[in-house]
């Protein structure tokens, strides 16, 4: 059973490399940031509490992902067929929490795998996205700087927390989408 998290900055396609690998093996894709625009949506107490946090490209606060995952990785589906976690942990909080979480429940991570992708070409993504309009209200030039920037702040931290714990694959984020995809296989079959 596949229990894994997928690393990287914004831009770098987790998404949509979350898509293919959860396909493949028939994992629940569990995206923080999916969740969290679920709940802006709906205006539930989360969704109202996450928005401005959000739309300025912050990071919404620890406590309340940490007990969104708790919630979620709990659930039936992922207990019984493993997890892919896209856009959590951001923070060494987040992914301390996790540890201790996955420790209870007695199921490691199977992988870890940190897409790279250079600020040079995040940037051309980023601001190429943001001219297409993709619907996000975090995707415009503006706040997709800030969220670069939170990211090497808060985020970064994340892989070297898994680097330590020696469970860390980086993949270059270059190249298509297939390209990339048969990398980040190449490191989930092994
Ligand atoms: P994403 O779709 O993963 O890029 O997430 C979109 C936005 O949701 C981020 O810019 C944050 O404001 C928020 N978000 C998603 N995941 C997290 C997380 N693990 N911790 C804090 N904020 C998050």
């Amino acid at each position: 059973m596949k229990r894994i998290v997928l690393l990287g900055p914004p831009g770098a396609g987790k998404g949509t490399q979350a898509d293919v690998i959860c396909e493949k093996y028939s994992v629940p894709h569990v995206s923080t940031g999916n969740i969290l625009r679920e709940a802006v949506s709906n205006k539930t107490p989360l969704g109202v509490k996450a928005k401005t946090f959000m739309d300025a490209g912050n990071l919404v606060p620890d406590d309340l992902v940490i007990d969104l995952i708790r919630e979620r990785l709990t659930k039936e589906d992922c207990e019984k067929s493993g997890f892919l976690l896209d856009g959590f942990p951001r923070t060494i909080d987040q992914a301390v929490a996790l540890d201790k979480l996955l420790e209870e429940i007695s199921r490691p991570l199977t992988h870890v795998v940190d897409i790279d992708v250079s600020d040079e070409i995040l940037i051309e993504r980023i601001a190429g996205r943001a001219q297409e309009g993709s619907g996000r209200s975090d995707d415009n030039a503006e706040v997709a700087a800030n969220r670069l920037k939170v990211y090497h702040e808060q985020t970064a931290p994340v892989s070297a927390h898994y680097k330590e714990a020696g469970n860390l694959s980086e993949v270059d984020g270059t190249g298509s989408v297939e390209e990339v995809s048969t990398r980040i296989l190449n490191i989930i079959n092994s």
